[in-house]
């Protein structure tokens, strides 16, 4: 029996009073992948930033749970000592702050005092993962994210996911920007990770990611909400269709929430220690 149990249920939310979220509803056990797949501008990345805490996203109703916990009135911090994690759909380069000391600082914020990893095991760790994902030593002592190419920052968020050790992980397209070889060592990392004592919920817009990781789970947003959930064999249709049946069979026609706008970047990593 796994021992994760994350529950999101009704939940609503806003940035800057217009409403994004209209109700999404999503329960992840220890051990499920969970995919969420959906066109541009549907409010998938406002979920996995609500869910974080990112202020711009106010919450006005439903609930977050991890086992049993009110996400929702943790700070920040606090989610990501309770096991929430976020790889980010765009990482946020940090200058003046290494790679290693941000790591560092991100584990020994989710310890206790006088209980900080040591330097050398650190290291290790750090070196270990760094191997398995093809990330080159070097960047251990590289500005966060600073210069690094696409694929090198999303390998760098899967690398302080490992490290983490987190009980819900959230990739928010993390295959977008990456090419065949660098999406095969996103997806090996990821598999690695799965096991009875986590769950996964990966945001993507193409079906491409969900060839190399397996889900257990598939769900569909648009207009803000979960309008559809099935298995594998619906991000399988997805692919070949695309989502112009779905949006007839629901009687959608913009499938977006409000008006089309650019990206946003979020400016800072909720995961992580204020620096
Ligand atoms: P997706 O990740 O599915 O492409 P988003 O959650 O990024 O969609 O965005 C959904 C909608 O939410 C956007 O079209 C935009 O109107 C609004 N939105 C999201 N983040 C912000 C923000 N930081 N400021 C203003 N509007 C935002
Ligand atoms: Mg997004």
């Amino acid at each position: 029996m796994s021992n994760v149990q994350f529950t999101i249920q009704g939940l609503k939310a806003q940035v800057e009073g217009k409403e994004i979220l209209k109700g999404v509803d999503i329960e992840i056990k220890g051990g499920e992948i969970h995919a969420i797949m959906g066109p541009n501008g549907t409010g998938k990345s406002t979920l996995a930033s609500a869910v974080m805490g990112h202020p711009v996203y106010e919450v006005t109703d439903g609930s977050i749970t991890l086992n049993g916990e009110d996400v929702l009135e943790m700070e920040v911090d606090e989610r990501a000592r309770a096991g929430l994690f976020l790889a980010m759909q765009y990482p946020s380069e940090i200058a003046g702050v290494t790679n290693a000391d941000f790591l560092r600082s991100a584990i020994n914020a989710r310890r206790s005092e006088g209980d900080e990893i040591s330097l050398i095991k650190f290291i290790r760790q750090m070196e270990g993962s760094m191997n398995k994902l093809s990330i080159d030593p070097q960047f251990m002592h590289r500005y966060l994210n600073e210069g690094f190419s696409g694929g090198e920052k999303k390998r760098n968020e899967i690398l302080q996911m490992a490290m983490l050790d987190p009980k819900i992980c959230i990739l928010d397209e993390i295959d977008s920007g990456l090419d065949i070889d660098a999406l095969k060592i996103v997806a090996d990392g990821v598999n690695e990770m799965r096991s009875e004592e986590r769950g996964f919920l990966i945001i993507t817009h193409y079906q491409r990611l969900l060839n190399y990781i397996s889900p257990d789970f598939v769900h569909v947003m648009m207009q803000g909400r979960i309008v559809r959930s099935g298995g594998p064999e619906l991000a399988q249709r997805l692919e070949n269709d695309g989502y112009e049946w779905l949006k007839e069979e629901l009687g959608i026609e913009d499938e977006t929430v409000g008006q089309e706008t650019e990206e946003f970047q979020m400016p800072m990593n909720t995961t992580a220690p204020k620096y």
